[in-house]
């Protein structure tokens, strides 16, 4: 059994560069576990399948064609159905189509196995929602990395600013809280630390501080 180090937490938190990094310094592997619910829901759209047709996403889900690709540079090519989506997962829509098809069930239990099979030697780094509680439950180490609403309403608004100008920062508040209410409120695998987690708080950190953190408490 490959070593595993489960980070889940709250859109925004830092997770998604901390898992990289991480990943990078351990030579670990990588699991970005959201990016399999935003293909799915992506799928969703390419095949005109609604998103409270559950028969039909847990199908999509299951057979879904989807590779992660590493390039030379070190970062990771989304393939779906033969078409790269690395940067078309990545807007708000997608996101929020994803938290709606991440609260079924069925779709959830389809991408276990999927998620698993990312636990090779030497080790893995999981990133998500329900890796500590759900996907990983005998992880070595489980973070929950959180921040305050408003720092990771903030985040997103400096990386929103550039490319849209007219971004809110009292919209991205409200998306991000609604994404919170739904991801941490739905019946199956909700958004929580697990028992044995380690709780980080990031609000006042830097993405250097919390690696440092992590990785003392990896050495540990
Ligand atoms: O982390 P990311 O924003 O890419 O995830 C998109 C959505 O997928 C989340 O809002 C959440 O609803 C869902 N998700 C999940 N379980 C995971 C990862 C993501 O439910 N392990």
């Amino acid at each position: 059994q490959a070593a595993v180090i489960t980070v889940d937490g709250p859109s925004g938190s830092g997770k998604g560069t901390v898992c990289q990094l991480l990943a990078r310094e351990l030579g670990w592997h990588l699991l970005d576990s959201g990016a399999l619910y935003r293909v799915t829901a992506l799928a969703a759209r390419h095949h005109g399948v609604e998103l409270d047709d559950v028969e039909a996403l847990e199908v999509l889900a299951a057979h879904l064609d989807v590779r992660f690709k590493a390039t030379d540079g070190g970062d990771t090519q989304i393939i779906l159905e033969g078409e790269e989506v690395t940067h078309a997962i990545r807007n708000e829509r997608v996101g929020e189509d994803a938290s709606v098809v991440a609260a079924l069930g069925p779709v959830r239990e389809a991408l276990l196995s999927r998620q698993r099979d990312f636990a090779l030697a030497p080790g893995l780094v999981a990133d998500g929602r329900d890796m500590g509680t759900v996907v990983f439950p005998q992880a070595g180490l489980k973070i929950y990395l959180d921040a305050s609403a408003e720092e990771r309403a903030q985040r997103r608004y400096k990386q929103l600013i550039s490319k849209e100008p007219g971004a809110s920062l009292g919209d991205i508040l409200n998306d991000i809280k609604a994404r919170d209410a739904r991801d941490m409120n739905r019946a199956v695998a909700p958004l929580k630390p697990a028992p044995d987690a380690v709780i980080l708080d990031s609000t006042l950190m830097s993405i250097k501080e919390v690696l440092q953190a992590v990785l003392d408490e990896a050495r540990h």
